[in-house]
């Protein structure tokens, strides 16, 4: 795993306490490693796969990062789970709301409504009951937070490879952060979406059956990216560090596409 080089380090967390969900793994697990290295009191990994996320998380250091079991699709313990960080370290600051799943599904035309639920109880109720009880542990805290959602490109261009489901989700993601801006913003609590690009995680390379990261580094980025450079989880974390700390503090309902302009391409159709 790349991280941040210490002489970047500016101690943009230091002292809060966050929450991230799906942190086990690729984007979540870079911003884990991200927001122990600026100084956050303490990283609350929240995730389904539990070697995966103890081991990541004592990798960070037991003072700084802590493994929580939680299927977001399970409202009950997503309550448990903030609630019980609340009660462990004194207060929420940060919600980076990240677990997510793809489920390659049908055409539209024979979509089955079965397989988009569960995708859905994942990707959009999940997200929202983490809005929902992040939301509340922070205006009980009354002293603001921010929470930062992830989207993707994929929300905001015609797909039609077996994610349509998938497509539809993100795009929700996005209504769900303009909403809960709109509702949070009088308690000082910011929301905001970052939106990647295709980058090599586990979840994308199952989902297109590549079997290397180089390989799928290869296939999401050759012709994508405007600034001639591969995306990498990091330049994901680097965004959602942006959006959870004081750097932006005027910023709330925004979404942060970070694609290396991919879709300014898409755009312009090449
Ligand atoms: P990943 O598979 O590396 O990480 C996803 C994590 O979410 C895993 O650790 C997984 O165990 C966890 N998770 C899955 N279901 C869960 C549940 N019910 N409860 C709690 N945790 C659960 O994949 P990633 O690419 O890092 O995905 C992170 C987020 O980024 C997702 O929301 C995904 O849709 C989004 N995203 C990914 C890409 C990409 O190209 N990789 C692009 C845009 C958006």
């Amino acid at each position: 795993m790349e991280v941040a080089s210490p002489v970047m380090i500016k101690n943009l967390l230091e002292g809060k306490v966050a929450i991230i969900t799906g942190g086990a793994s690729g984007i979540g697990e870079a911003t884990a490693r991200l927001f122990a290295i600026e100084g956050a009191r303490m990283v609350v990994i929240a995730d389904i796969q539990d070697e995966l996320g103890k081991s990541v998380a004592s990798s960070i250091g037991a003072h700084h990062c802590t493994y929580v079991h939680c299927d977001v699709s399970d409202e009950n313990q997503v309550k448990s789970m903030v609630e019980s960080t609340v009660q462990n370290y004194g207060h929420l600051d940060i919600m980076f709301s990240n677990a997510g799943i793809t489920k390659p599904n049908q055409t539209l035309l024979e979509l089955d409504l079965s397989l988009m639920d569960h995708l859905f109880a994942i990707n959009v109720r999940g997200m929202a009951a983490c809005v929902k009880y992040a939301g509340r542990a922070m205006v009980e805290g009354a002293k603001g937070g921010s929470i930062v959602c992830t989207a993707s490109v994929s929300g905001k261009i015609g797909i039609d490879a077996g994610l349509q489901d998938y497509v539809m989700s993100k795009s929700a993601v996005v209504g769900l952060v303009r909403t809960a801006c709109c509702e949070l913003g009088k308690y000082g609590i910011r929301v905001n979406c970052v939106s990647p690009g295709a980058v090599a995680t586990p979840l994308m390379m199952e989902t297109f059956g590549i079997k290397s990261k180089e390989s799928a580094e290869e296939a999401f980025s050759c012709d994508n990216s405007l600034i001639g450079t591969v995306l990498k989880v990091n330049h994901v974390a680097d965004a959602v560090l942006f959006l959870a700390s004081d750097q932006s503090a005027f910023v709330t309902g925004h979404d942060l596409v970070v694609d290396g302009g991919m879709l300014c391409r898409a755009g312009s159709n090449k």
